[in-house]
């Protein structure tokens, strides 16, 4: 459609002015980042200037991030592309977020997949990506009040219903990791532009409106699919599906190289 044709060309657009500035500015917030932290341990506090040092310091730390969420934009060259285990990946961005979280926000966790048939062929780094912009967002949605922050992952075979409205994906087994939270959800006019790059109803400062273009890049590349379903007051759910290795391929790739000669 002409509004994906739109957001295509947005895309591209960050990603080329990305690779020529990102460099430079990585270094220079490096510095500022180093700096701020060396004055933040020596004085102490309630010394002077600290606070407006600390700010200085939660400032750098946020264009860092937002310097990093750009930089996924242009990366779809140099992408490396391994089979991994979503399971020890979700293992990893759960633990992460648990300590950054505070404790109003419960956090479970649901993987119902046989331990060697979690994998999907991915950028570990980009599907580590993909979880913390959902859990944040998650979490974001339910504070204060806090609330229960649940990741599952199951898996959904090729065939079943689940699988039929997407043409072609419903010939291999798929991986379905879910996000939901019990936060404030979202009414349908901000539902339909949640994955267009720079909306976000964070007050200035806040949101890059970024995230979920992010997110919904990566898993388009890594040929899977986004849905999400919301209800305000009572929470939301994001669904990524993404093509699972099959066993077979991995039995085959396992077999010794005589047994495979002998079978000739
Ligand atoms: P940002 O988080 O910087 O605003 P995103 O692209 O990650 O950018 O999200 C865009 C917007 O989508 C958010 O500002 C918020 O309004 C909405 N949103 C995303 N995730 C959730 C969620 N789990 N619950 C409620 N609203 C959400």
């Amino acid at each position: 459609t002409e509004k994906e044709l739109r957001q295509a060309q947005k895309m591209e657009a960050i990603g080329t002015l990305a690779a020529g500035i990102a460099h430079d500015f990585n270094n220079i917030l490096t510095s500022i980042l180093g700096f701020t932290d060396m004055v933040l341990h020596k004085v102490p506090e309630g010394g002077v200037g600290r606070s407006e040092m600390q700010q200085v310091f939660i400032s750098a730390q946020r264009a860092a991030d937002l310097v990093r969420q750009i930089l996924s934009f242009s990366r779809h060259s140099e992408q490396e592309r391994k089979p991994v285990h979503l399971a020890g990946v979700i293992e990893e961005a759960f633990r992460l977020l648990r300590s950054s979280l505070p404790t109003s926000i419960a956090m479970v966790q649901e993987i119902d997949v046989p331990s060697d048939a979690d994998k999907v062929l991915a950028d570990p780094t980009q599907l580590h990506q993909v979880l913390m912009n959902l859990g944040t967002n998650a979490a974001h949605a339910m504070l204060p009040e806090g609330g229960t922050l649940t990741v599952s992952l199951r898996t959904v075979p090729a065939a079943s219903p689940q699988l039929a409205p997407y043409p072609f994906l419903d010939r291999v087994d798929h991986l379905q990791l879910c996000v939901r939270d019990t936060g404030r959800g979202m009414e349908s006019r901000i539902l339909e532009r949640i994955f267009d790059p720079y909306f976000t109803t964070k007050p200035a400062g806040e949101g890059t409106g970024l995230g979920l273009a992010v997110v919904q890049g990566i898993v388009k590349n890594h040929g899977g699919v986004i849905a999400v379903h919301s209800e305000p007051g009572a929470g939301t759910c994001f669904e990524v599906l993404l093509p699972a290795v099959s066993l077979e391929i991995q039995r085959e790739e396992e077999l010794p190289e005589q047994l495979l000669l002998g079978s000739e």
